[in-house]
């Protein structure tokens, strides 16, 4: 064959042909080039469609975002390089000199850095409040409150936030309400129906299911406040790289079917947990001792979501007997995954907490997280049953 090629450097173009790729294509190029100034002037000015360079956007990131977008019935939404990067986009595009937040006082743990640590910092003064308290919303969101964070469901205590009353607490005094919808999903609650003006997801988490990669994504209802955001994301380097975007989208394809089982297995295993004779107490909203059950079961569709905490019976010395006994169920800080991960948050999530402030949140030294996977419920039961026993021999 000879080669069509002056140069090895020089790119070629795959040859036309009749089949259309079932898989659609992971585009990593950082750049997309035109014939000439008038084309690519005509692409600037948004007369045609196309793509300039990766930080302003991708082919990747513009599909998997607006499966997203449809999921959670948003008008506008877009990738970001985690979701992290997600919550800071949003931050660093509303807020203005003067500004104030608040935020739920249960939150991811980075997140609840950003609000009361590095946000404050800049200037922007950071109230929190209580999401399962509505008394406490009046007090931390006020006129002067820019933007509002919250969960609908809290880490690890799994407390549900009084969400309609977050909503009319914002609307009165104007703030903008972002939701972090990572542990909920758009199957279980969306926001953005019932009065949120931002969501955002880690789809490092269940979404994209395999924890293979980090990504964010943020919608909106606000598609003018979307364009603004992606402005920044491209101005602070916040974007999402086509190969993840590409990947996550593979693992979207399950969502559904993970969910639910991971959903259906949370729910057996907490009900479990809740008869065993190692175990204080279980925290799960689907369990109808859980103090938000009521709220839960009217607000979250479709089960009540795939974490499960209880504190286990005992000291240290058990919980580390119990954790040598999960011997095939990872000790992994993150959540989401195929796979049955425990923590402690006592000495992950939370250890830069205070012992008392963290009892303050109802965190037990021995409290156990586990993010339910999509194994087979009975071998997941078979592992801490024996991990339990081996607490209880302790
Ligand atoms: C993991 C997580 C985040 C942060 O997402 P990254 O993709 O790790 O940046 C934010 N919120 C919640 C609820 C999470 O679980």
């Amino acid at each position: 064959m000879k080669n069509p090629h002056s140069s090895v450097v020089r790119r070629g173009t795959i040859s036309p042909n009749l089949g259309e790729p079932l898989v659609p294509a992971l585009s990593p190029s950082v750049v997309y080039h035109y014939e000439d100034a008038d084309q690519l002037q005509s692409v600037y000015d948004g007369d045609l469609e196309g793509f300039g360079y990766a930080r302003e956007g991708h082919p990747n990131s513009d599909t998997l975002a607006s499966k997203l977008s449809w999921m959670e019935g948003a008008n506008a939404g877009v990738m970001t390089a985690s979701g992290m990067s997600a919550i800071s986009a949003t931050f660093m595009s509303v807020l203005q000199a003067g500004d104030s937040i608040a935020a739920a006082s249960q939150l991811y743990g980075r997140s609840l850095k950003m609000v009361t640590g590095d946000l404050p910092r800049m200037g922007f003064a950071c109230r929190t409040f209580d999401a399962s308290d509505p008394v406490t919303f009046k007090r931390a969101i006020t006129h002067g409150t820019r933007v509002v964070l919250a969960e609908i469901v809290s880490n690890p205590m799994l407390r549900v936030t009084h969400f309609a009353e977050l909503v009319k607490a914002c609307k009165a005094v104007g703030a903008l309400l972002l939701i972090d919808n990572t542990f909920t999903t758009p199957t279980g609650f969306r926001p953005l129906d019932q009065g949120a003006d931002l969501v955002m997801h880690s789809v490092t988490k269940m979404l994209s299911g395999h924890s293979d990669l980090n990504l964010g994504y943020l919608g909106g209802t606000d598609s003018v406040l979307l364009d603004k955001i992606s402005d920044v994301i491209a101005t602070m380097g916040l974007n999402a790289s086509p190969y993840n975007c590409w990947m996550a989208e593979r693992g979207l394809n399950t969502f559904d079917l993970r969910f639910r089982q991971a959903q259906d297995n949370a729910h057996k295993l907490a009900t479990f947990f809740d008869g065993h004779d190692m175990v204080e107490q279980t925290h799960y909203p689907g369990l109808s001792s859980h103090p938000d059950h009521q709220l839960a079961s009217s607000m979250i569709s479709a089960g009540y979501g795939a974490m499960v905490s209880f504190v286990l019976k005992g000291e240290r010395a058990q919980a580390n007997a119990f954790l040598r006994g999960c011997k095939n169920i990872p000790y992994g800080p993150t959540l989401g995954d195929v796979s049955t991960m425990v923590i402690m948050p006592a000495v992950s999530s939370h250890r830069k907490l205070s012992r008392d402030e963290r009892l303050k949140l109802g965190i037990k030294d021995n409290l156990i997280r586990v993010s339910v996977g999509i194994e087979d419920f009975e071998l997941i039961k078979r592992e801490f049953e024996s991990a339990l026993e081996l607490a209880g021999r302790t």
